[in-house]
Order: structure tokens, then C-alpha cells, then sequence
């Protein structure tokens, strides 16, 4: 989502390619879970994110819905995010404070304490050093980092949904508010509710909806 914030004053002031090393490991997190708490509705989910949580969970979207997601406006576009539960965690936190998800837990996760930031069509990659309770020592690279096969195929998935998603936000204060909700049902069914193929790519299903708007 578009955010106004000054890279500088978050991050260690550079600007990093999939490719480049950054100070990212951690021990393990161990015995820490505090960037899975208190994270309110800013855990966003992008249809990948849901394809993986369906094929690894065997659920549909309704059925995450009614128990891990839930759904929140922002910048006038309705979309998934992960849902909190009464003690303000992550409802995928286990018992043992860990992740229960971790092979397939969404991209917002895989990314901390990274960021991304938008330009001209693609991203780079930010590292926020405020974010993380550890001290972070050791270089990794950000593709290894991510853990994402395709990784190519990732990144460019990634851009055409943030700048698709733009196309809207950028529109939103001028339309009308039937349009606006219009398009918001048109995106929700298209990207999330239609079950995905889970035996089969995601990218090409993607393209097909993408190709179908
Ligand atoms: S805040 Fe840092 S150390 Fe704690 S769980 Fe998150 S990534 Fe791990
Ligand atoms: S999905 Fe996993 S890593 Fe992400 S916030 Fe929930 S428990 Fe934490």
C-alpha cells in the first residue's frame, strides 16, 4: 500500500536489489515473536499470499476468512489481512510462540524487516532498523532471504499487482462511491474468492485474471 515515509529515517539509507546482501540474520528468532503481535489489520495478504495459505492449509478463502483473515480498507481498496485474535496476536501463532505456517506464512512475513519501495514499474528493497527486537549480524542475501521459488517470476508478479493496485488507489478519491465498491467486489471476486488451481502454477492463473479485467 502506498505509505508516506522517509526511507531515510527508518532504514540504513540504502536502497537494495534481490541480489545484494543485507544485514537480515537473526538467531533464529529465538524465543521472540513480538513482530507477530499487535500488527492490527497491517499484515496484508496479495493473491499468492492466499493461493499459498489454500494449498497449504486445504482451506478456501471463506473458510480463512471465518477464522485467520479478515478483510480492511485502505486507501479505498478492500483486501485480506491477517487477523488478530482477543490476545492481539497472530491467530497462526502456536502455543510455543512460533510461527505454524512458517512454509507457507504470506509475503509480508517472509519480507520483515525488509520493505519494499515503488518506482517506474519495479521495487527495491529497504532494511527498517527499528523494526526487529534482535540485533541482526549476519549478511544474507534478500532472494535467500524471501524464500520464494520462481523468484523471478515472484518479483515480477509483485510489481504488477502493487502498480494494478495503484491504477485504483490513484482513482479512488474521483470516482463515485458505487464505482469504487464496484471495483472492490470485481477485485475480491476475481483475485480471492474464485478458488485458485492448487495443483497447478499460480503465475499463469494470475495472468489469465489479470488478462480478464
Ligand atoms: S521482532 Fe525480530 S527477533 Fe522478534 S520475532 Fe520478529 S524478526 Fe524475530
Ligand atoms: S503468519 Fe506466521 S510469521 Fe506471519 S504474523 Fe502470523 S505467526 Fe507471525
Amino acid at each position: 500500500m502506498n505509505r508516506d515515509i522517509d526511507i531515510n529515517e527508518i532504514s540504513d539509507g540504502k536502497l537494495y536489489d534481490a541480489g545484494d546482501m543485507a544485514k537480515l540474520g537473526v538467531d533464529d528468532c529465538s524465543g521472540c515473536h513480538a513482530c507477530c503481535c499487535g500488527m492490527g489489520e497491517s499484515i496484508t495478504l496479495d493473491p499468492y499470499d492466499v493461493f499459498r495459505l489454500e494449498k497449504g492449509l486445504g482451506k478456501s478463502f471463506e473458510e480463512l476468512l471465518a477464522l485467520n483473515l479478515e478483510l480492511r480498507v485502505a486507501d479505498g481498496i478492500i483486501l485480506p489481512c491477517l487477523k488478530m485474535n482477543e490476545t492481539d496476536s497472530c491467530t497462526f501463532l502456536n502455543e510455543l510462540g512460533r510461527c505454524s505456517i512458517h512454509q507457507f506464512r504470506p509475503g509480508i512475513c517472509r519480507l520483515f524487516p525488509l520493505g519494499r519501495i515503488y518506482e517506474n514499474g519495479t521495487h527495491k528493497y529497504f532494511l527498517q532498523v527499528n523494526e526487529c527486537h534482535k540485533e541482526r549480524q549476519t549478511k544474507i542475501k534478500i532472494k535467500k532471504w524471501i524464500d520464494t521459488p520462481d523468484f523471478g517470476k515472484y518479483e515480477a508478479y509483485i510489481d504488477k499487482w502493487h502498480f494494478y493496485l495503484k491504477t485504483i488507489t490513484d482513482r479512488a478519491a474521483e470516482i463515485s462511491t458505487e464505482e469504487l465498491k464496484a471495483i472492490n467486489m470485481n477485485l475480491l471476486q476475481k483475485f480471492y474468492l474464485t478458488p485458485y488451481d492448487i495443483s497447478n502454477e499460480f503465475y499463469e492463473q494470475f495472468e489469465a485474471r489479470m488478462n480478464d479485467l
